[in-house]
């Protein structure tokens, strides 16, 4: 164990840092090395791991007391005492991750809140996780809202023991190991530490004669498919909560949540801010000089506009509620036009000595942003 790095020095913190240092320093680099942004980065994974173990034991005081005192001795063991666990004292690094920013990353299914785990009731029950999923929509769902069908792996209650966990009506008994007390309790050099029961899991019992379906937790993983409802006007970072279509509990103890993280697709046409919509749309360069009805899409379909004669590129026409809902007061937004003028670029030579013509008989006193422009840039032309 000479070989392992020091803990201070793997979170690049100082020997005196506080804790809020030390959080901060994590924080900052589980993010770098987390192995989401890192696929198949061994390299990463290893400092992701290497790092949370540092954590764990500086982030806990009697753990840094200890370490700072005998160093990684303190929790490998050594002279016949068992160290802070053991080799498997610390937490599964990705567990950690979640505890400390409160969430997991990453796309798709996972876990959210890391559950009831410990949290112990009567009869062994343990609340279910909470659970996430991240799910992408297109513009057009979100803003008329949308009902869905999510497939997700979850833990469900166990039928053929009606989640009891118990074959026959053994029900539990309590846990011989930590003697139901949920913790076990070990001798540390001069300290006691104690953690979790390995055997229940600090439920504190067991089950006496456990259903073979679920081996006593009376919940099975498995496909289910679970339907909710997305309310028009839902944009990226909207989070819909499912109540009780999380992990099932253990045992039968309370289901956990389903949370839905939304993600709302990038628009070829149109672009989104807040409730209002933004899109770019071409006026021939015929109908910006003679006015005339315009077509412009919207989220249902088409709407028209009329564009007066002399419209300039540029020019902003707003729609009223052809926008999007919004979440909070239901009222649409609008939908804002902005004009390209469209110059045409394949004219036949008829049409070039029309233009021609008509650019001779328009003369030089019938362009307003000219005459503006040129008052006042006068002194870049030399005129
Ligand atoms: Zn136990
Ligand atoms: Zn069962």
């Amino acid at each position: 164990m000479a070989s392992k790095r020091d803990y201070y020095e793997i979170l690049g913190v100082a020997r005196e840092a506080t804790q809020e240092e030390i959080k901060k320093a994590y924080r900052k680099l589980a993010v770098k090395f987390h192995p989401d942004k890192n696929p198949g980065n061994k390299e990463a994974e290893e400092s992701f791991k290497e790092l949370g173990e540092a954590y764990e034991a500086l982030s806990d005081v009697d753990k840094r007391a200890a370490y700072d005192r005998y160093g990684h001795a303190a929790f490998t063991g050594g002279g016949g005492g068992g160290g802070f666990g053991g080799g498997g004292g610390f937490h599964d690094p990705m567990d950690l991750f979640s505890q400390v920013f409160g969430q997991a990353f990453g796309g798709g299914f996972e876990e959210f809140f890391g559950g009831g785990g410990g949290r112990k009731q009567k009869g062994g029950k343990q609340r279910g996780s909470d659970l996430r999923y991240d799910l992408e929509i297109p513009l057009e769902e979100a803003a008329r809202g949308v009902e869905k069908e999510l497939e997700i792996e979850r833990n469900t209650p166990c039928d053929p023991c009606n989640s009891t966990g118990s074959k026959g009506n053994g029900g539990t008994r309590p846990c011989t190991t930590c003697g139901g007390r949920g913790v076990v309790a070990r001798q540390a050099g001069i300290f006691i530490q104690q953690s979790t029961c390995p055997e229940c899991r600090g439920a504190g019992e067991t089950v006496s004669d456990p259903c073979s379906s679920c081996k006593g937790e009376g919940r099975v993983q498995r496909n289910s498919r679970i339907k909710i409802r997305i309310p028009a006007g839902v944009d990226t970072g909207t989070r819909l909560r499912s109540s009780g279509n999380g992990d099932a509990g253990v045992r039968g103890g309370a289901a956990g949540d389903l949370y839905v993280f939304l993600h709302v697709r990038d628009h070829d046409v149109f672009e989104r801010d807040g409730s209002d919509l933004y899109c770019e749309v071409p006026l021939p360069f015929s109908t910006a000089a003679l006015g005339g009805e315009l077509k412009v899409p919207t989220l249902d379909g088409q709407s028209s506009i009329k564009v007066p004669a002399g419209t300039q590129g540029g020019t902003i026409f707003r729609v009223r509620d052809k926008g999007i809902v919004s979440l909070s007061n239901g009222r649409p937004g609008d939908l804002h036009v902005k004009l390209q003028v469209e110059v045409p670029t394949k004219l036949s030579s008829d049409q070039q000595d029309k233009l021609r013509a008509f650019s001779e008989s328009i003369g030089e006193h019938n362009s307003p942003m000219q005459e503006s422009f040129f008052a006042k840039a006068r002194r870049f032309f030399d005129l």
